[in-house]
């Protein structure tokens, strides 16, 4: 087995067309964001066989995103049943287009400096939500997996309460995002993601940053050493799906897809 790699679909755009546009630059696969407004569910559901007539012209099959702000934490249960109801509405569109495997994030809108008092409140109200979203996931033979959050280490939400949720939740699996771990806790917070999870790694999301925000820039452009990255990669004997989220320009993101490759080899 050897690694995939990916582009996600932008959901502002057209999903027919973004589809297109990641076979014609060759990746081996396209994460779908079953995401407002382009990709909604409701979109899906419109759209599905076309979508899955598409996707079927990859080498590998597609994997789903979530919108990052889908927030499972919320002090307000109403709120947050709603939260767990779209999720599996997203679950469902996910199903229906034959997809495996669908990521959620941990965010919640309460997890920041003002909010530090509720914490743990918060943090239990994610594990809670995702116990439910996991089973419901799991009936159906899909697999959940969590997407590590963009924070600073300054902040509320780190690796510590990643690895809470991951070990809280039964067959929740682990989504890396290297920019995310980078601005978390530099290469340190790369390594210890990739070590401390090995055994539940199941995708990777790559891109650059320097070290601040979010910026989503080509490899190269910031400050991710990705040569250490890749060997580390190697150490634990990595060979699933890796999709490039860059989203400077689609050509930036196969660039770097280019460019990793080369470092793995
Ligand atoms: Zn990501």
């Amino acid at each position: 087995m050897t690694i995939k790699f990916g582009m996600i679909t932008n959901p502002a755009n057209d999903i027919l067309e973004e589809i297109n546009s990641i076979l014609k630059l060759g990746f081996d696969y396209a994460e779908l964001g079953i995401e407002m407004p382009g990709g909604s569910p409701e979109v899906v559901h419109r759209n599905s066989h076309k979508i899955r007539n598409l996707v079927k012209e990859f080498k590998f099959p597609p994997l789903a995103h979530t919108a990052w702000w889908i927030d499972f934490g919320g002090g307000y249960d109403l709120v947050r049943e709603v939260w767990i109801r779209e999720a599996n509405k997203s679950i469902d569109a996910a199903e229906l287009l034959g997809i495996k495997k669908i990521n959620f994030h941990l965010y919640s809108i309460g997890l920041v400096e003002e909010y530090k008092p509720y914490h743990k409140l918060i943090v239990d109200n994610i594990v809670k939500s995702l116990r439910e979203v996991a089973r419901y996931a799991n009936s159906k033979n899909i697999m959940v997996m969590l997407e590590n959050s963009n924070q600073q280490k300054k902040s509320v939400v780190d690796i510590k309460d990643y690895k809470f949720v991951i070990d809280s939740v039964p067959n929740l699996k682990v989504h890396l995002d290297i920019g995310h771990a980078f601005i978390e806790n530099g290469m340190d917070g790369i390594k210890d993601y990739i070590f401390m999870f090995k055994n539940k790694l199941e995708h990777i999301h790559m891109h650059d940053n320097h070290g601040k925000w979010d910026e989503h820039l080509p490899l190269g452009k910031g400050k991710i050493n990705f040569e250490q990255t890749a060997k580390w990669l190697k150490q634990i004997g990595y060979d699933k799906t890796i999709t490039f989220e860059v989203f400077t320009s689609k050509k930036d993101a196969k660039d770097s897809m280019i460019k990793f490759r080369k470092m793995l080899s």
